[in-house]
């Protein structure tokens, strides 16, 4: 995405952020904007790319590390919320299905939660649970070749074919952002999904410190560089 294309982004999202400045509404808002700019962009993309690998019920690559900005994962912990609500979902066990995941992965880096092999909480019965609500990062991670997507989860050392304009555009959708939420002066952090969600879904609250300007999945925080991101962000924004 050219930097005219990534100001564009971050106006819409710095636009939701600033009309649900305060609200309860805020992270729901802005984490499904994130999502449907991701789908409407990646269906006219995705039509010049060879046939995907991935389809419903295949959870190989569902081993991997997952990341993702505050917002989605609030968003993702109501939807977990509504799960336990229901008859059938509560017999599902969503919550300490979390929680086991989250004391078997916290604090592991990419490469130990891969040789963990640990599945998912969200998958049952093969499938994702939680699809419609699935993090950029999964969006993002599209194969052409299932196999070898099978191979890597056994922990053979295998290349998966990946798709560059699926990473991109996750890329640019989560930079745009992390962008608009530092311009307003929220936690624009990335977190390690099964903890961020432990932690949001334990104290409801963290929902509104957050929104009211707190990094309150701060535990859960994936560690970077944030001087240079901020400066590559800067550098985006600027004309
Ligand atoms: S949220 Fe869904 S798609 Fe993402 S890793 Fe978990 S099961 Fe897989």
């Amino acid at each position: 995405m050219n930097r005219a294309g990534f100001r564009e982004l971050h106006a819409v999202f710095a636009h939701i952020v600033a009309r649900n400045a305060g609200s309860a509404q805020l992270t729901e808002s802005v984490a499904e904007r994130a999502f449907d700019i991701f789908e409407a962009n990646m269906g006219p993309l995705a039509a010049h790319l060879p046939p995907l690998a991935c389809e419903k019920g295949c959870p190989s690559c569902c081993i991997l590390r997952v990341t993702a900005t505050a917002p989605e994962v609030f968003l993702l912990a109501s939807y977990v919320r509504r799960i336990e609500a229901s008859p059938q979902g509560a017999a599902i066990g969503l919550k300490r299905r979390i929680e086991l995941a989250d004391r078997a992965t916290r604090g592991l880096g990419e490469a130990e939660r891969m040789a963990l092999r640990k599945p998912c909480p969200f998958i049952v019965r093969g499938m994702c649970i939680v699809h419609p609500v699935r993090p950029l990062a999964c969006r993002g991670h599209a194969s052409f070749d299932k196999k070898a997507c099978a191979r890597a989860a056994a922990g053979q050392d295998v290349e998966v074919p990946l798709s560059e304009p699926h990473h991109a555009l996750r890329g640019s959708v989560q930079a745009a952002l992390q962008s608009a939420l530092r311009s307003a002066g929220l936690a624009w952090g990335l977190y390690e999904v099964i903890h961020g969600l432990a932690l949001a879904l334990d104290r409801e609250e963290r929902e509104a410190d957050w929104v009211a300007g707190k990094d309150s999945l701060a535990p859960a925080a994936i560690e970077f560089d944030r001087t240079a991101a901020a400066e590559q962000l800067d550098e985006l924004l600027a004309r």
